[in-house]
């Protein structure tokens, strides 16, 4: 069980980070901070979710939905109320880091990393979910090749902030990426992603959250198509074009009906996030990620002097 004392020791017991001989430190704070960020992705939603979800439910009209909405919160409360995780795929383990350049001993995030996934996956305990493709072996611990995968940030800061983002298996399995024609333009990007909710349907267990982008190169789009997953359903896109474009989206995609967890009714998404990048004259890829409802990160700052700040979460 995680509890705020612990999480608040794991932070004063650190030590400044940029000294020399601090190295094995430093990689404690990490892994400690690492393994606090699952336990609190899985086991509680951060509040910008848990708010849309409750906000959808009292407007929802569809009996079925609101039945489903039902079973979701009380699923949550019991989560945090047993400190369990939320729900028995406790995903894939995906981490976001933004290194700061002025701190020392980045080189040792990544075995930080993969050893907080190895406690958390025997301690809290998260399912084993990293399956070698060719062999079909589950490693029995999350980690694998390249799993926990780890996209990196390189910010001028003297601090490291890390995201968990476990991500299930049910909503991953319907991202998907399309080479739209250049000419079908941004009406092409529409019907592709509305084509997306449609097709996914009850498999992604909605309401989702739908991350859209256009541009860059195939596997440019779908990266920034999940990391726009981690823009809180509270802060609207900085683009006032995209976030026209956002709403939009979203009231096409509750227009199907699909409804909670496919039931029908008025909530299919919370939100679409839309990211892009420039992109080559004859190219028009538009990715599509979907995050289910039980929409799962947590973000911590680790300071230069040790301290850790969780910002996603109160831990106190
Ligand atoms: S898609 Fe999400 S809510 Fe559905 S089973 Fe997977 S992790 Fe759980």
């Amino acid at each position: 069980m995680l509890l705020a004392q612990d999480i608040l020791l794991s932070a004063f017991n650190s030590y400044a980070l940029c000294e020399d001989g601090k190295m094995a430190e430093f990689k404690k704070v990490v892994e400690d901070t690492a393994f606090n960020l699952l336990k609190l992705a899985v086991v509680k939603l951060p509040s910008d979710i848990k708010e849309a979800l409750n906000r959808a439910y009292k407007e929802e009209t569809s009996e079925a939905g609101r039945v489903q909405f039902e079973a979701i919160l009380k699923d949550i409360e019991l989560a945090e109320k047993d400190n369990t995780p939320l729900c028995q795929d406790t995903g894939i383990i995906i981490f976001y880091v933004k290194a700061g350049s002025k701190v020392k001993g980045l080189e040792a995030i990544e075995a930080a990393l993969q050893n907080a996934t190895r406690r958390a996956t025997k301690e809290i305990p998260l399912r084993p979910n990293a399956v070698d493709p060719f062999t079909q072996k589950n490693s029995g611990d999350n980690t694998g090749q390249h799993i926990p995968y780890i996209n990196w940030e390189i910010t001028d800061s003297d601090y490291v902030e890390i995201t968990a983002f476990p991500k299930g298996g049910g909503s991953e399995n319907v991202c998907t990426i399309g080479m739209i024609t250049p000419g079908e333009g941004v009406n092409g990007l529409k019907k592709f992603v509305i084509d997306a909710v449609i097709k996914a349907g009850a498999m992604p267990c909605p309401p989702t959250i739908v991350g859209v982008a256009a541009g860059g190169g195939s596997d440019i789009s779908i990266k920034l198509a999940k990391a726009s997953l981690l823009r809180p359903l509270n802060e609207p896109n900085p683009n006032p074009d995209l976030d026209k474009l956002e709403k939009e989206l979203y009231e096409a995609a509750n227009s199907t009906g699909i409804g909670p967890m496919g039931l029908g009714g008025k909530f299919t998404v919370l939100g679409v996030r839309i990211d892009y990048a420039h992109r080559h004259p004859a190219s028009y890829p538009v990715a599509v990620a979907f995050q289910c409802w039980a929409a799962r990160r947590s973000t911590a700052r680790i300071h230069s002097d040790g301290t850790v700040e969780y910002l996603t979460h109160k831990v106190r």
